[in-house]
C-alpha cells in the first residue's frame, strides 16, 4: 500500500497519479449524488407535513382527519454500467469499478495488476466449465467455446504486459528516448523479454524450461485457432511433435487452465516488480537458456520429486489415477538423468503420491499415480481444490442408494479434471465390495452403492473436510 486506505485523495487506477477526490468525480456521479439528496429532502418534507396535521381533529365531532397511507417513493438507484469490472483490492479491501484493466487500487494505491489478471483467469475458467458441461452432441460448439477461452487467455496476457510496459516507459527518468511502438511484441516470449530488458527485468524468469515450452506452444496454438480455424499448419508442426498437418489442433480444458496458470505466474512477477518488492530468484542462471535444477518444493519432497509431481498434475487431462508414460516423462525432463528421475519417482512414492513397479529390464520403474497426488498438487498448480469439490459432491451423494458416476458428474457441473479427484476422495470411504470394478471411460468407476456404514464414513469425511 502506498497510502493509508480511507484517507482523502484518490489514486488513478490507470496511471497511479494521486489527486483530490473531486478530480475523479464523473459528471454522471455528481448528478446521481444530487438526485439522492433531493429524494431524501422530499421524504423529510413529506414526513414533517404529515406530522403537522397528526391529531389536528382530535376531540372534534364534525371533523375527522385520517392521513392517507404514506406512499414512499422508491429511493433512486444508480449504477455505472460502463464500469463492468468490479474488484476488491486484496491489500486494503476497498471495492471499486474500472474500465477493463487497471494497475492500482484507487484507495490505497497498491499494485492490483495480478488481481486483474486473476479475474481474467477466473472468467476463462467459467468459459471452460460451460464448454465442458455441453453434451457429446454439441462437441463442435464446445470446441469453439474452448477456442475462445484459450484465445482470451492470450488476449488478456498481452494486454497486461502492454499496460505494464507502457507504465514503465511512462515512468522512465526524463530525457529517455521515446519508446518504439510495441506492435505484436507481447504475443511472443522472446520479444516480450527483449522489451522488458530495457528495465533490467525478465517477466519469465520464474518459469522453467518446460513451463516456457508449454507457454510458447499455447501461444502458437492461439495463432492457429485465431487465424486458421484451429487447423494445424506447417509452422505449428515444428513446435508440437504430436500435431498432424491439416488436422484440427487438440485443445482440452486442462491446456487452457495450465496456460492461464503460467500467465498468472508471469503477471505476479510483473506485479511484484512494479510494486518494488524483492523478486523470487530466477530459474535461468547467468543468462543461459539451459534449465537450472528445479528449486520449488512441496512438503518433504525433493525439488526433483516436486517437479515430476507438478508435471504429472499439470499434464493430466482427467485427474484419474493411472500409469504415467515413461517416454513422455523422460522427454519432459531433458536435464534429469534416468537415475535422477528414478529417485524423484521414489521420492513421490515415499509420500504415497505414486506407486512403483520395478521391472528387471528397466532402470526406471513403472509409475502409477495415486489420488493423493491430485489432492496435494491441484491447489497450487491447477488453482482448484479437490477437498472443496468433494464437499460439494457429498450432499448430492448421501440421499442416493446407488450412484451412477457419469450422471453425478453431469449433476455436479464440475469439469472432469476437477470432478475425478473429488469423487476419488469420497470413493476411498465406500466399502470395496460396493464400488463397481467395471471399467468406465473417463471415470474411476461407472457406479457404486451406499449402505449405512458408507454414509457414516462419508459424513465423517465431510466433518473432517470442514475442519
Ligand atoms: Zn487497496
Amino acid at each position: 500500500m502506498k497510502h493509508a486506505p480511507g484517507t482523502p485523495g484518490t489514486v488513478c487506477p490507470y496511471s497511479g497519479v494521486r489527486a483530490d477526490d473531486a478530480e475523479f468525480l464523473h459528471p454522471d456521479d455528481r448528478k446521481a449524488a444530487i438526485k439522492m439528496v433531493e429524494h431524501a429532502a422530499l421524504e423529510d418534507i413529506q414526513d414533517a407535513i404529515s406530522d403537522m396535521f397528526a391529531g389536528v381533529a382530535r376531540g372534534s365531532k364534525s371533523l375527522s382527519y385520517k392521513p392517507a397511507p404514506r406512499r414512499n417513493r422508491p429511493r433512486p438507484r444508480f449504477g455505472r454500467r460502463d464500469l463492468m469490472r468490479l474488484l476488491v483490492c486484496d491489500c486494503c479491501g476497498r471495492d471499486y469499478g474500472v474500465f477493463a484493466i487497471a494497475l492500482f487500487c484507487p484507495d490505497c494505491g497498491a499494485l492490483n495488476l495480478a488481481l486483474h489478471f486473476a479475474r481474467e483467469a477466473e472468467l476463462v475458467g467459467q468459459q471452460v466449465d460451460m464448454a465442458e458441461a455441453l453434451g457429446k452432441d454439441r462437441q463442435e460448439l464446445a470446441y469453439r467455446l474452448l477456442g475462445n477461452a484459450h484465445e482470451d487467455v492470450l488476449t488478456a496476457f498481452e494486454a497486461t504486459l502492454k499496460v505494464a510496459y507502457a507504465y514503465c516507459i511512462e515512468n522512465r527518468p526524463p530525457g529517455a528516448a521515446p519508446g518504439k511502438p510495441v506492435g505484436n511484441d507481447f504475443q511472443n516470449v522472446d520479444k516480450s523479454r527483449k522489451r522488458f530488458e530495457e528495465f533490467s527485468f525478465d517477466p519469465f524468469a520464474e518459469l522453467d524450461a518446460q513451463e516456457l515450452a508449454v507457454l510458447s506452444l499455447n501461444i502458437q496454438k492461439r495463432h492457429l485457432i485465431g487465424h486458421n480455424l484451429g487447423v494445424v499448419d506447417a509452422r505449428f508442426v515444428q513446435h508440437a511433435k504430436e500435431a498432424k498437418l491439416g488436422e484440427t489442433v487438440e485443445l482440452v480444458a486442462a491446456d487452457i487452465r495450465s496456460f492461464a496458470m503460467l500467465c498468472r505466474k508471469v503477471v505476479r512477477r510483473i506485479d511484484d516488480m512494479l510494486a518494488g518488492l524483492p523478486l523470487p530468484p530466477s530459474v535461468v542462471q547467468n543468462g543461459e537458456e539451459t534449465m537450472a535444477s528445479p528449486t520449488e518444493t512441496i512438503g518433504d519432497l525433493s525439488p526433483e520429486g516436486t517437479a515430476v509431481g507438478k508435471w504429472i498434475c499439470m499434464t493430466s487431462t482427467d485427474g484419474l489415477p493411472g500409469h504415467v508414460g515413461e517416454n513422455s516423462l523422460v522427454e519432459a525432463f531433458p536435464n534429469l538423468s534416468i537415475d535422477q528421475l528414478a529417485e524423484a519417482a521414489a521420492d513421490l512414492a515415499e509420500d504415497g503420491f505414486v506407486t512403483l513397479t520395478h521391472l528387471i529390464s528397466e532402470r526406471l520403474p513403472r509409475v502409477h499415480v495415486s489420488e493423493e497426488l491430485f489432492l496435494t498438487f491441484d491447489p497450487p498448480y491447477m488453482g482448484s481444490n479437490p477437498v472443496a469439490d468433494a464437499r460439494q459432491l457429498i450432499p448430492l451423494i448421501l440421499p442416493k442408494d446407488s450412484v451412477e458416476v457419469p450422471a453425478l458428474h453431469a449433476e455436479s457441473g464440475l469439469p472432469l479434471r476437477r470432478f475425478n479427484p473429488a469423487i476419488g476422495l469420497i470413493l476411498s470411504k465406500v466399502g470395496e465390495g460396493r464400488v463397481s470394478g467395471a471399467w468406465a471411460q473417463g471415470y474411476p468407476t461407472p457406479y457404486f452403492l451406499l449402505v449405512d456404514s458408507d454414509r457414516v464414513a462419508i459424513k465423517r469425511l465431510a466433518r473432517q473436510l470442514e475442519g
